[in-house]
């Protein structure tokens, strides 16, 4: 017996079947005794059918409150649903939304942070032997404004709820039976990972992996939340997110994963002044726009001027070059340019920290594959090139080849 949270993602919940069947698997597990509360996702295709509802009605800007009164009622619709499902099986349960259980949020509209969250009445209806039915993805704010958390943000409000019940595991339920090496769809000897640990998981995710979202996984580190990947439709034990513990650390790989994202841009300015405040005067204006910035690269200076290359979100591509065109004389610019046709590759592992010699055989793989890197970032525990996006699957497939990690 144990207390768990398990949640269904859009795929395992998109037709009434799936939703009936994800009823069956719940009723399984509560007649062997086990405490659930269920997170669900909208019904796959749903979220992004409702923007596309609010962009036809505001193309230009879109208000965001009302974009989250609107995309809620997608987990709303699922939550009903499966509650009914499992009544019809005989099993006793009641559904929630975020506002009902009071999931407490900043006022951040479209990328809300979870603060708190009220379990008396959950608990109340698990102590009564009742399955509990949570919408994920939503919450409310002081002001009882209803949030969103962000795309894939039901992994997060999973996690949350594991770490405000202290259940025993947080079980993210979708349509993999785990974290693989890489994204299957892209290459399909990828391997399932028994464990993977939260530092990897956090770099896998920020890099582009999205079967789970950021924030989930920095906040089941934060609070030591037991956090499995499962898959809705094949048993298996999943993937474990564990703490880098010496027992784990004896089938150390030195690369675990390989991440890939097509969402970003890549932009150029050259023949700046190399000099105390250049890249404040490009970068500043930027982020005041509410533009994040991912990789930053400056050239060594020569000739008293240097070249400055950034990445940014492929669809603040347009405004961000506009933008600095604009101000190309004042930044004294030779030019502005760029290129939203680029992807970024990593390798992830924190076996790299005692290797040496990964970055060149990285380098030297994607070379024989005919490859050119356009910029190069390292951290501890993960190497990233920027690629033509046309090369991506070409760079995934020759990294896992030489890191060898397919299936034996
Ligand atoms: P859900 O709707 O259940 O939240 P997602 O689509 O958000 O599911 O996440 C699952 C998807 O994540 C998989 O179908 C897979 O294509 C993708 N994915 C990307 N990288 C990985 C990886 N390293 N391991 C497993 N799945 C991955
Ligand atoms: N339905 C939301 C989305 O599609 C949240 C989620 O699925 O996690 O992003
Ligand atoms: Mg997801």
């Amino acid at each position: 017996m144990a207390f768990l949270v398990k949640k269904y993602g859009g795929t395992s919940v998109g037709t009434i079947e799936r939703i009936q069947h994800v009823a069956g698997s719940l009723k399984e597990a509560h007649e062997a005794g086990d405490q659930i509360v269920v997170v669900v996702s909208a019904m796959s295709g749903e979220t992004n059918r409702l923007v596309g509802l609010a962009r036809e009605v505001q193309p230009a800007v879109v208000d965001v409150r009302e974009l989250d009164v609107l995309l809620a009622t997608g987990e709303q619709v699922t939550i009903a649903l499966l509650t009914m499902a499992l009544k019809e099986l005989g099993v006793e349960a009641c559904s929630y939304t975020g506002a009902q259980i009071k999931i407490l949020t900043d006022d951040s509209h479209s990328k809300a942070r979870i603060i708190s969250i009220d379990t008396d009445r959950i608990m109340d209806d698990i102590n009564a032997g009742k399955i509990v039915v949570v919408a994920g993805f939503q919450g409310v704010d002081e002001k009882g404004n209803i949030t969103t958390l962000g795309r894939g943000g039901s992994d997060t409000s999973a996690v949350a709820l594991g770490a405000a019940l202290k259940c025993d595991e947080c079980q993210i339920f979708t349509d993999v039976d785990g974290v693989y090496t890489t994204d299957p769809r892209v290459e399909s000897r990828a391997r399932r990972l028994e464990r993977i640990t939260f530092e990897e998981m956090l770099e896998m995710a920020s890099l582009g992996s999205k079967v789970l979202q950021i924030r989930a996984v920095e906040f089941a580190g934060k609070y030591n939340v037991p956090l499995r990947v499962l898959s809705s439709f094949k048993p298996g034990e999943g993937t474990l997110i564990t703490y880098d513990d010496e027992e784990n650390s004896m089938e150390q790989a030195l690369v675990s994963g390989i991440a890939f994202n097509r969402d970003e841009a890549q932009v150029t300015v050259t023949g700046v002044a190399d000099q105390p405040g250049t890249a404040f005067a490009i970068l500043g204006p930027i982020s005041d726009l509410n533009i994040e910035v991912d990789m930053i690269i400056q050239n060594i200076g020569a000739d008293e001027t240097t070249d400055f290359t950034f990445t940014v979100h492929r669809d603040e591509y347009s405004r961000v070059i506009d933008f600095l065109q604009s101000r190309q004389k004042e930044l004294g610019a030779a030019s502005i340019t760029g290129n939203d046709r680029i992807a970024k590759l990593s390798i992830v592992g924190v076996g790299m920290r005692s290797h040496a010699g990964i970055a060149s055989r990285m380098f030297r793989s994607l070379s024989d594959s005919g490859i050119n890197m356009r910029l190069i970032t390292t951290s501890e525990i993960k190497i990233s090139v920027v690629i033509d996006e046309k090369y991506l699957e070409l760079g995934v497939r020759a990294l896992h080849e030489e890191f060898e990690l397919a299936a034996p």
